[in-house]
């Protein structure tokens, strides 16, 4: 048996000073890719901020008034399972309250879904370059990334992805529109993988810039998961309703996965201010609100787009609030040169820039770095 003194002595390179300590994090965890945040402006710079796909419009009035009266509770939990918020976002999607399943952003969702249905070493397949969370999300549920290479103009090549299913895969993710490329699926080929896939891996249908979306040939999510219950919609109150501060997001899905999802779930994960600043943003007079400011932000992008062409760039079809820019190995360069003249924008390394559409004025000193880069 050991004493405590000669436990103490088995202590390994113990020397005074040493904080860092000897405790094993998982190789998964010591392996994981930073998640590289968008830039933000140093405290005091005049800057304009396209570099994390925000919405460039404050809170609405009334959404402000839901927040600071939804303080005034703070001393209290919130409700665990938001079920107003639910209600509504059931009203609003049209579906049952329970398939749909909230979380504090649509990262927490994806982390709940994969921590319901991934075991250690299942895949799961999801498109390259695409959101950057996907592969650091996939090592964290302990399971194995499949990444396959976006086809011809930041496009999802969806043929290869059915390919990619094995009998180890779990879980394939469909981004759409694609984040950073911009591009969406269209219906019918997510249908021919949908009848590819076996019905036993779940397809995660990723619409978090779906209201900016004015392709008539994508996909009806809701439409899909009626037909084929292992379709998983996720969806986001960051971009288009502009809360991306507050953290709400969702996913719908067939009643059993909900409860799957929802039983993997921190507990209280959506604070009662996020709870009640999402409620107001869905009354029928802010939403109206809101999707007038996304139209805005589609006629700034259609603006953009055209003066861009008119630069003489070939660009991949963006139906999100972002543009891309494969640049390859002078991206860095560029995104330092940009952010030298007043922009911030977001640099994948030796790949490609993704520049949000923001505010008018933002979007007009971008034109003018593009235009220096010609
Ligand atoms: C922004 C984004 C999300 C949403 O993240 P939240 O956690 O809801 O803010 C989800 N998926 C993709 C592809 C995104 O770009």
């Amino acid at each position: 048996m050991l004493s405590a003194v000669e436990t103490a002595s088995n202590r390994p390179n113990d020397k005074p000073g040493d904080v860092s300590g000897h405790v094993p994090l998982r190789p998964a965890v010591e392996a994981l890719p930073p998640y590289v945040p968008g830039a933000r402006p140093d405290p005091g710079a005049r800057v304009w901020k396209l570099s994390s796909n925000e919405n460039p419009y404050g809170p609405l009035p009334s959404v402000v008034k839901a927040i600071a009266d939804a303080a005034l509770d703070t001393n209290r939990y919130p409700d665990m399972y938001a079920s107003e918020l639910v209600a509504a976002l059931a009203a609003h999607v049209g579906v049952a309250p329970e398939q749909v399943v909230v979380g504090n952003g649509s990262v927490a969702v994806l982390a709940h879904l994969l921590a319901a249905v991934v075991d250690a070493g299942d895949e799961v397949v999801f498109p390259w370059r695409s959101f950057e969370a996907y592969p650091i999300a996939v090592a964290v549920a302990g399971g194995r990334s499949v990444m396959v290479p976006l086809a011809e103009g930041g496009r999802l090549d969806l043929p290869a992805m059915a390919a990619a299913v094995t009998p180890r895969t779990r879980v394939v993710l469909v981004c759409t529109p694609n984040n950073p490329t911009g591009p969406v699926v269209h219906a019918a080929e997510l249908e021919e993988l949908l009848a590819a896939v076996p019905t036993n891996v779940m397809v995660v249908v990723d619409e978090a810039y779906l209201e900016f979306v004015r392709d008539p040939e994508a996909p009806d999510g809701v439409d899909l998961l009626r037909r084929y219950p292992n379709v998983v919609l996720l969806r986001t109150l960051s971009k288009a309703y502009g809360l991306a501060g507050l953290r709400v997001g969702y996913a719908v899905a067939a009643p059993r996965l909900a409860d799957g999802i929802r039983a993997v779930s921190t507990p209280f994960g959506v604070s009662h201010v996020a709870q009640q600043a999402a409620l107001a943003s869905l009354l029928p007079a802010a939403q109206a609100e809101l999707m007038e400011r996304v139209e805005a932000l589609v006629a700034e992008r259609a603006r953009v787009v055209a003066a861009l062409r008119e630069q003489g760039w070939d660009l991949p079809e963006s139906h999100a609030n972002f543009v891309w820019f494969p640049l390859g190995d002078s991206t860095t360069e560029r995104a330092a040169g940009a952010r030298a003249a007043g922009v911030l924008v977001r640099p994948f390394a030796g790949d490609g820039l993704r520049v949000s559409i923001g505010e008018v004025e933002a979007n007009d000193a971008f034109l003018e770095v593009a235009k220096s880069w010609r």
